[in-house]
C-alpha cells in the first residue's frame, strides 16, 4: 500500500506501508522487481545487472529501499509485492503496488580502463574506453597527472575532447600517476582508478667538452645553494630583527602546512618549461597589431597601458597592455608571462579575458581586454557614496560569480581584494591579478608569515595567515573583505589598525562593524565569510545565491544598521557607540578594565579625546604591568578612533 518514490539524479527511494491483509501471518517479506520502458514504444524490459537495490532486492523485511545506478533521463517502472511463507503454494497471482519514475541527469560513470599506449623520456600516451553510463554527450575528459607520492604538492590536470592523449612536459625516469573522468553538462564523473607509469630513462651522450661543462655547472650550482643558504640564513636573522621594530612586518612561529586544493587548471609552474604553458595556453600577437596610447597604471611588472588591438578579420579592440619592464631577469620574464598562461584557461564574464601574449619581441606583453573604470577601490573612492545600494550589491554579486567559477576550477586567487578587481564602463567587476609572484613580493599591503611568504593581513583569513592554508574558503573570507570594500567605498579595511593588531583583534573575535548604509543583510553575510572555522563559511555558489536572492527582492536590502555595530566579543571590551562613552571612567569600565582609572587620572589622561591621541609608548608608560592589559587598551583605543573616522566618513556620504 501507499508506494511512494523519491528521485534523486539517478537514484530512487522506495517507501512503502504493509498490505492490508497479510494472510493471518507475520512472516510478511517484500520483492522490489525493476523494468525499463522506452520513452517512444513505451515497452519494458527487465532492468538488468549494474542496478543496486540497498540493502536489497528481494526478501526485504521494512518497507523501503534504496535503488542506485540507473541511467540519466530515462523511464522506470519498479513493482514491490508482498509475499509470506505459503504465497508459493497459492494459486492467485502475486498482488503488487507499481510506481513508474523519471530518472534526472546525472554526472558520467567512473572510467575504467586506461591503458599507456606509448610511454617516452618526457611523455606518456594514454588510451582509456568511454564510461558505462555516459549520461549524456561527454564534452572532454580530464586527465589529472602527478609525481608518485606527491600528489599533495601539486598535481596538474589536462583536458582531451576524445579517449587519448599525450601528457607531455615530464621528467624523465620518474613514476607518474594519472587518472581520468568525463564531463558532461551534467557535472564531472569519478575519476578513475590510478594509473602508474614510469617515464623512460634519459640516455645522455656527451663528448669531453659536455662532461667539462656538466662538471662546472655542477660546482656552480654546489656553491650557488651554499651561497644561497648562507643568505637565507642572514635574512631569517635581518627580518626577524626587522620585524621587531616593524609592526607591518611579521614573523609567525606556527608550523606551515601545506594542502593544496583541488586544481583543475593546470599551473604553468609545474611545466618544466613554463614558456611551452605559454605557448600552449596564450596566442602569440604579432606587435605591429597593437597601438598602444597611453599609460593608464603602474604595475608590479611595469606600465600598464590603452591601446587598439587589430587582428585579422576582427574589428579594433580597446586593450590594456601590460608591459615588463626592461632590464627584467629570466625568472622575472617567467613569472610575469605565468599570469597570462593562468588567465588563458579562464573564461567568464566576471574574470578578466586575456587577448593574448607578445612575447618574440622585445617588449614583452600581456594584452588583456580593457577596462573603463579601472580598479574598483580607486574607482569608489573617487566616485564616494554616489552608487545605490543595489548598484554595489549587483558590482559584488559579478565578483562573487567570478570567484564561484575560479573555485569552480580549483583555483585559489590569495589576493581577492577590491584594488585586485576591474570595472569596466556598464559596471561589470571582473576578478583580475593571477600574478604568481603577486602576493609575495609586491603588495605595500603584503606583511611576511612563518614561511618567509608575504600576505595582504587585512584581506586574509586567519588559517592562511598563520598556516598558509589558503583555500577557497580563505578566497571567501577576502571576498566579505571586498564586499566591505565595497560597500564603504573604498575605505581602509580596518582603518589605521596595525597589521599585529587587526590580527590579534579578529582572533579575539573582533569583525569589521558595517558601513553606514549597509544592509543588515549584507553585513550578515559578510560575517559568515568571516567565520573562524572555515567549513563554516559559505560557499561561493551559496553566496551568489543569497545576493541574487537580495537583489531579486531589494526590500531586504532596505534594513540598514545606523551605527557601526560590533560583534558581541568587542561589544564586551569596547563601546559599541563610543559617544556613548562620557568618560575615561565609561570607557575602561566598558573594557572591563576599570581598574586602571587611577593610572590613566595620574598620568593626565582625563578626557576621551586626550586618550584618543595615545599611542604605543604611552600606554606602555601608564604603569600598567601585564602586557594584555597594555595591549587591549591600546586595541580599544584604535577601534574608538576608527569608529570616530569611520562615522566622520559617513557623515560624509550621507
Ligand atoms: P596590475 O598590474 O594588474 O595591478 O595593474 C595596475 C593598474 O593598471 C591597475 O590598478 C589598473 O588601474 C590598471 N589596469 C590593469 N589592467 C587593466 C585593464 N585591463 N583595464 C584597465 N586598467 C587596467
Amino acid at each position: 500500500m501507499n508506494l511512494l518514490s523519491s528521485v534523486n539524479g539517478t537514484s530512487v527511494t522506495l517507501e512503502w506501508t504493509p498490505p492490508l491483509d497479510k494472510g493471518g501471518r507475520s512472516d510478511v517479506m517484500y520483492n522490489v522487481l525493476c523494468r525499463r520502458c522506452s520513452w517512444d514504444s513505451g515497452q519494458c524490459e527487465a532492468c538488468g545487472a549494474g542496478i543496486r537495490f540497498v540493502p536489497q532486492q528481494t526478501n526485504l523485511a521494512q518497507g523501503s529501499l534504496v535503488v542506485t545506478n540507473l541511467l540519466a533521463h530515462t523511464n522506470y517502472s519498479f513493482w514491490v509485492e508482498a509475499t509470506n511463507g505459503v504465497s508459493d503454494l497459492s494459486l492467485e497471482p502475486p498482488r503488487f503496488a507499481a510506481v513508474n519514475i523519471t530518472t534526472n541527469q546525472a554526472a558520467p560513470s567512473q572510467v575504467l580502463a586506461i591503458h599507456q599506449e606509448n610511454v617516452g623520456q618526457n611523455s606518456v600516451t594514454l588510451i582509456w574506453q568511454e564510461p558505462d553510463q555516459p549520461n549524456g554527450i561527454i564534452l572532454e575528459y580530464e586527465i589529472k597527472f602527478y609525481e608518485k607520492d606527491k600528489e599533495m604538492q601539486s598535481y596538474s590536470t589536462l583536458k582531451s575532447k576524445g579517449n587519448s592523449t599525450t601528457v607531455s612536459g615530464l621528467k624523465p625516469a620518474t613514476r607518474y600517476v594519472f587518472q581520468v573522468r568525463a564531463r558532461t553538462s551534467a557535472g564531472c564523473g569519478k575519476f578513475s582508478q590510478a594509473v602508474e607509469v614510469e617515464t623512460a630513462k634519459a640516455i645522455p651522450r656527451y663528448d669531453t667538452t659536455t662532461v667539462v661543462w656538466i662538471c662546472l655547472t655542477l660546482i656552480s650550482g654546489l656553491v650557488s645553494l651554499l651561497l644561497f643558504l648562507i643568505c637565507k640564513k642572514r635574512h631569517c636573522g635581518y627580518s626577524k630583527a626587522f620585524q621587531d621594530s616593524d609592526e607591518e612586518k611579521m614573523h609567525y612561529q606556527n608550523g606551515q602546512v601545506k594542502f593544496p586544493e583541488s586544481k583543475f587548471y593546470v599551473e604553468p609552474h609545474t611545466y618544466e618549461d613554463p614558456c611551452q604553458a605559454v605557448h600552449e595556453f596564450t596566442r602569440e600577437i604579432e606587435a605591429s597589431r597593437i597601438k598602444i596610447e597611453r599609460v593608464i597604471g603602474c604595475g608590479e611588472s611595469g606600465e600598464v597601458c590603452y591601446g587598439r588591438l587589430k587582428l585579422p578579420g576582427k574589428r579594433e579592440l580597446p586593450v590594456a597592455v601590460k608591459t615588463l619592464k626592461a632590464g627584467h631577469t629570466e625568472k622575472q620574464r617567467r613569472d610575469f608571462l605565468s599570469e597570462a598562461s593562468i588567465m588563458a584557461q579562464f573564461d567568464h564574464p566576471n574574470v578578466i579575458r586575456l587577448e593574448g601574449v607578445v612575447t618574440k619581441s622585445k617588449l614583452v606583453m600581456i594584452v588583456t581586454e580593457y577596462m573603463e573604470n579601472g580598479s574598483l577601490d580607486s574607482f569608489l573612492r573617487k566616485h564616494d557614496g554616489q552608487f545605490t545600494v543595489l548598484q554595489l550589491v549587483v558590482m559584488l554579486r559579478g565578483i562573487s560569480a567570478g570567484m564561484r567559477y575560479l573555485s569552480d576550477l580549483g583555483y585559489v586567487h590569495r589576493d581577492l581584494a577590491a584594488r585586485n578587481i576591474l570595472v569596466n564602463g556598464n559596471l561589470v567587476c571582473k576578478v583580475s591579478d593571477f600574478g604568481l609572484s603577486r602576493v609575495l613580493e609586491n603588495n605595500p599591503d603584503a606583511a611576511y608569515t612563518t614561511s618567509g611568504g608575504k600576505i595582504p593581513i587585512r584581506w586574509t583569513a586567519p588559517e592562511a595567515i598563520t598556516y598558509r592554508k589558503f583555500s577557497s574558503a580563505s578566497d571567501v573570507w577576502s571576498f566579505g573583505v571586498v564586499m566591505w570594500e565595497v560597500l564603504a567605498y573604498g575605505e581602509r579595511p580596518y582603518w589605521n589598525m596595525t597589521n599585529r593588531d587587526v590580527i590579534q583583534s579578529v582572533e579575539e573575535g573582533y569583525r569589521l562593524p558595517a558601513p553606514m548604509g549597509c544592509p543588515t543583510a549584507i553585513h550578515q553575510l559578510m560575517l559568515d565569510c568571516w567565520q573562524k572555522d572555515r567549513s563554516d563559511r559559505p560557499r561561493f555558489s551559496q553566496i551568489v545565491g543569497v545576493l541574487d536572492k537580495l537583489i531579486r527582492i531589494p526590500q531586504n536590502l532596505k534594513c540598514t544598521s545606523t551605527i557601526n555595530r560590533f560583534t558581541q566579543t568587542i561589544s564586551e571590551r569596547a563601546c559599541i557607540d563610543f559617544t556613548s562613552c562620557n568618560s575615561v571612567e565609561d570607557w575602561l569600565d566598558s573594557i572591563r578594565l576599570g581598574r586602571y582609572q587611577e593610572n590613566f587620572a595620574l598620568a593626565g589622561y582625563t578626557s576621551l579625546g586626550m586618550v584618543m591621541r595615545m599611542n604605543m609608548e604611552d600606554v606602555q608608560n601608564l604603569g600598567i604591568s601585564l602586557v594584555g592589559h597594555q595591549r587591549k587598551i591600546l586595541t580599544s583605543i584604535q577601534i574608538m578612533r576608527s569608529q570616530l573616522l569611520s562615522t566622520m566618513g559617513s557623515r560624509r556620504h550621507l
